[in-house]
């Protein structure tokens, strides 16, 4: 009987398959060549523009693709701006979710306002709803404004009201924020980033 070695099993061994090709392996290399499709990403000759997450102070930076169609323009992607020396292209669950913020079908599109006493929302128009906040700011300051204090030292400050400023502020958000609210004599000033 032929000596028949190991070596010269894995020489048989390799000589089968490949002359069957490995589709005994489920994988057919030249029936996968022949069905190579050719794809196209969803954001391909999208605009992109830069931003940045406004849900918290670290200030992640994002990218948005954008692209025109016949309602205007449609947002297609929001993800994170790897460029970015703050998130280099990450962004956390919240952050992940921004896009969101413009295409949910649960966005919020105009003003509700519930009633002393009401148990409903009802829809109001912009005008009726910054006249009713500037209402009770001005109401709010009348009633809590300190001139002096109990020295008689002239202070002007409105004790009874304060502002947040939010993470996505520009500097010239901030500044104009903060010029608005110390006019008003506010000494309660604070930014999320400091949260
Ligand atoms: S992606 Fe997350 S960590 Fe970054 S700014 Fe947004 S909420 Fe904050």
């Amino acid at each position: 009987m032929t000596d028949f070695t190991r070596r010269d099993f894995m020489k048989v061994s390799a000589a089968g398959a490949a002359a069957v090709g490995v589709s005994a392996l489920g994988f057919d290399v030249a029936v996968a060549e022949a069905r190579t499709v050719k794809q196209e990403l969803r954001i391909e000759g999208a605009k992109v523009s830069h931003s940045i997450c406004p849900y918290c102070a670290v200030g992640c930076s994002l990218l948005a693709y954008t692209r025109k169609n016949g309602n205007g323009v449609e947002l297609l992607q929001i993800e994170g701006d790897p460029d970015s020396p703050i998130n280099e292209g990450t962004l956390c669950p919240k952050g992940a979710s921004a896009m969101e913020l413009a295409v949910s079908r649960r966005r919020l599109q105009h003003p509700l306002y519930r009633a002393p006493g009401a148990g409903d929302w009802k829809r109001v128009s912009w005008d009726f709803a910054l006249d009713r906040l500037a209402r009770h700011i001005k109401a709010a300051r009348d009633r809590t404004f300190v001139a002096k204090d109990d020295e008689g030292n002239v202070v002007n400050r409105a004790e009874g009201l304060a502002f947040a400023g939010g993470a996505a502020f520009s500097n010239e958000e901030g500044y104009l924020a903060a010029k608005l609210m110390r006019g008003l004599g506010l000494v309660y000033l604070e930014q999320q980033a400091r949260v």
